[in-house]
């Protein structure tokens, strides 16, 4: 029962293991740090994993994309050369979804863009189901496109953020939600439009992986007053954006607050007396251990090897 939110610079990846599944959510990859190449490749190599017959890839039991946004898919051509997920999750336009959940390519954009063009191969003939790979763990919500497309407003940025599909895990009695590049007006709807979603959220929330990297743009008091004591149990988890001027490009500092996290974990803020609140991935790879008690266990790892041996063990 471990997760790893990886630091890869203003982009997103998180790989859990849980239930003995393996679940990797969003491929982001930076140009100091390659999940697959520095992770996952040495890691299945090392415990001898499981090859797809007639093939050089590794199994591997889910992969979620929860929008088609570079930062959240750059690495997607490693992972499709060295992995094949028995479940592949993201929005999609195959005929199997939903009416009403066709994606918009056009207001996606980036067509030509090859990590694009690697999901869209990826997608041929297979039915992404909105569903996580774990029995106990089907909790999986998606705004139907069409309803995000009908907002005028909306750019093409947010038409595909408010896309996002949300993945809220229980591991090991522990809560985790990972709404994806929600932004404030697509978390809104997507809680309203899901009472399964508000029963989640009421239940508590122990780590919150920020919605939209943490943005202001997405910072959403609508989410935390659905959750239990409008606030997290353990921990805010922020993928920070590469510094910006622009207002909206800023890490809202009210995730590092009393107000919206408990703080009950085992990291330290800034002063050693303070209590944690949020830890921005910039600080190194955020390693969970969700086998604890109390509240989950978290280590802030920069060294690679450490990491892998983190899950190797
Ligand atoms: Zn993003
Ligand atoms: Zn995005």
């Amino acid at each position: 029962m471990k997760q790893v939110i990886f630091n890869v610079g203003g982009a997103l990846s998180v790989y859990t293991e849980f239930d003995d599944k393996k679940l990797l959510i969003d491929v982001g990859k930076s140009s100091e740090f390659n999940p697959i190449i520095d992770f996952l490749v040495p890691l299945y190599k090392r415990r001898n994993s499981e090859k797809i017959a007639d093939s050089s890839k590794y199994k591997i039991d889910q992969i979620i994309i929860s929008h088609p946004h570079k930062d959240h898919l750059s690495g997607i051509k490693d992972f499709n050369d060295n992995f094949f997920p028995d479940l592949l999750t993201c929005p999609n336009n195959n005929n199997g979804m939903p009416e009403g959940h066709l994606i918009n390519w056009d207001l996606v954009g980036n067509e030509k863009e090859e990590f694009i063009l690697t999901l869209r191969a990826m997608l041929e003939g297979r039915q992404p189901p909105l569903r996580t790979t774990s029995d106990q763990n089907e909790f999986i919500y998606y705004l139907p496109p069409q309803t995000v497309e009908d907002e005028q407003e909306l750019k093409s940025e947010s038409y595909c953020n408010n896309i996002s599909i949300a993945t809220f895990l229980i591991i090991n009695n522990y809560r985790v939600f990972l709404p994806g590049d929600l932004q404030k007006s697509g978390m809104e709807k997507i809680i309203n439009q899901n009472y399964s979603l508000q029963n989640k959220l009421k239940g508590g929330v122990d780590v919150l992986i920020c919605p939209h990297h943490g943005l202001k743009s997405s910072f959403s008091t609508f989410m935390f007053n659905c959750m239990k004591n409008g606030k997290t149990n353990s921990l805010n988890i922020v993928s920070e954006k590469i510094n910006n001027p622009d207002e909206s490009r800023t890490v809202d500092a009210r995730y590092s607050s009393s107000a919206y996290c408990n703080g009950n974990n085992n990291l330290k803020g800034g002063n050693s007396v303070e209590k944690c609140y949020q830890v921005k991935t910039s600080r190194g790879h955020i390693f969970i251990d969700y086998s604890t008690k109390n509240h989950p266990s978290f280590e802030i790892i920069t060294d690679n090897e450490r990491l892998i041996n983190k899950f190797e063990n």
